[in-house]
């Protein structure tokens, strides 16, 4: 059968997404190609994972590659607030009882699939690179340094992968293309699929800094290897704190457009002020020794009409870009390929290459990738009450659940209903005692991507 092709699927982009298709179809035999624009290893943002990666990594063989390489362990995750912000915290109501800092451990709750207490923080240059050669070791054919430009679907037969090698223009015949481009969402963009998200403009900058002492946030031992998300006194504003080795540790401001200026030296500024906020953790840095030169990631967020197509399958970030507050992209990134190539897999054994093929994976996948997004406006519009409900015995557990990953067998999990009736209770009170608390980005006014 592969006569006719080249290869059984093309998979364009070798991050995340692309290499763990790859890895997936090559250990079950099949024929496949990935084409990456880029030499390995190459800089990433987006390095701190949630423990639903684990599965993958467990699936596909690759833990004990993961343990070699030395990655930070990564045990829970810490929310900490500005003094000054203090007094928005001091309310209770109906039992809940916000606090200015909360932590989880992912060990609270067992995962199906998963023995390990901990997940990893990763320098996603060394990161890819070695999930993009298991991927190869496994059988798949990989190409660096490979731009595509498009892709062919006018004949019935196969799918037509075009991209220039020096100066010649090429193609590779495939039965089925897979876009793994992430936010560049090449596929996407040439059936103009994507929507732009209306609510979030959020806007990042990020560097890395050797010697920053990492206790000093911390506010008991054992928290200095988790992430750490410091709320900023600008609303819908945070930063990122994520051990990249025992040395060195990733920076970043996350903010909305309207405070992001547009020359560099006043961004730079802007991620200054915000980090002097957070007096200790300005000293910390200030103490420590900027290791690269700041990169800026632009209004990022947005939704796909449609992630599969007629031989067609669109996976991460490529498929969907949801805020990263909760570290959720590369999680997403590897279980649509856990959840896609058995689609796929089922495909190339019935010979449909329909849309229709690979429902279950769109299916799923989108359930996931909502209930992130609805958690994540909640988070944005009250976030006195994300702490409230991490600090309460009654829902400690099933939030814990949404941030280890655990998020696509629930059409809508019980505790995201609860949230909303809270925020939807809040917003029409305004004597409500968490009322001046509530963010300004509207919950649910990103409905038409949010239910697609
Ligand atoms: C500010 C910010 C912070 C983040 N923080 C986190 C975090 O803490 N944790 C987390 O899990 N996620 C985080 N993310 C998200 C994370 O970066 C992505 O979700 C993840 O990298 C998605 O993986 P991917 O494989 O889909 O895409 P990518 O990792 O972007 O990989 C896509 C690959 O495709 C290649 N490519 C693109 N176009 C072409 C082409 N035409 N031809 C060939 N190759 C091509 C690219 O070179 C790239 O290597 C963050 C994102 C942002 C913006």
């Amino acid at each position: 059968m592969t006569s006719e092709v080249d290869f059984e699927v093309g998979i364009i982009g070798g991050g995340p997404a692309g290499s763990s298709m790859a890895a997936y179809l090559a250990k079950a035999g099949v024929s496949c190609v990935v084409f990456e624009r880029e030499i390995f290893p190459r800089p990433h943002v987006g390095e701190s994972l949630v423990p639903s990666s684990t599965r993958v990594f467990n699936e596909l063989g690759f833990l004990e590659q993961m343990e070699e390489a030395r990655f930070p362990h990564k045990f829970g995750a810490v929310w900490t607030a500005a003094n000054d912000d203090r007094r928005m915290y001091d309310h209770d109501w109906e039992g809940l009882e916000p606090d200015c800092r909360a932590d989880l451990r992912f060990e609270e709750r067992m995962q199906e699939g998963i023995t390990q207490i901990y997940t990893y923080h990763v320098d996603r240059g060394k990161f890819d690179n070695l999930l993009l050669h298991h991927a190869h070791a496994l059988g798949a054919k990989v190409y660096e340094g490979i731009s595509v430009q498009g892709v062919d679907f006018s004949d019935p037969v196969h799918a037509a992968i075009k991209f220039t090698m020096g100066d010649q223009q090429l193609s590779t015949k495939v039965r089925i293309v897979v876009d793994a481009t992430g936010r560049r969402t090449l596929v996407g963009n040439q059936m103009k699929w994507r929507i732009k998200d209306s609510v979030f403009d959020q806007y990042a900058i990020h560097t890395w800094f050797e010697g920053y002492d990492r206790r000093a946030m911390a506010y008991r031992d054992g928290l200095s290897n988790y992430i750490f998300v410091h709320f900023l006194p600008i609303t819908n504003s945070w930063i990122w704190q994520i051990p990249i080795t025992e040395e060195v540790t990733s920076i970043g401001v996350v903010t909305q457009k309207k405070n992001f200026a547009t020359k560099r030296e006043s961004r730079e500024r802007f991620f200054w002020d915000a980090v002097a906020s957070r007096p200790e953790l300005y000293s910390g840095l200030k103490a420590a020794q900027q290791l690269r030169a700041f990169k800026d990631e632009g209004d990022y967020s947005y939704a796909m009409r449609q992630i599969v197509g007629d031989r067609l399958v669109l996976i991460g970030d490529a498929a969907r870009f949801v805020d990263p507050i909760f570290s959720t992209g590369v999680s997403i990134a590897l279980n649509s390929s856990r959840f896609a190539h058995k689609d796929i897999l089922q495909a190339l054994e019935s010979g449909n290459f329909g849309r229709d093929a690979f429902h279950d994976y769109e299916s799923t996948i989108r359930r996931g990738t909502r209930n992130w997004y609805n958690f994540i406006s909640v988070y944005y519009r009250l976030n006195v009450l994300f702490t409230a409900f991490i600090n309460d015995k009654r829902y400690r557990l099933d939030v814990l659940k949404l941030l280890q990953g655990d998020v696509y067998d629930d059409d809508e999990p019980e505790v995201l209903t609860r949230m909303r009736e809270i925020v939807t209770e809040v917003e029409r009170n305004p004597r409500h005692v968490w009322h001046d608390a509530l963010g300004d980005l509207t919950a649910n006014a990103f409905v038409t991507a949010a239910q697609v």
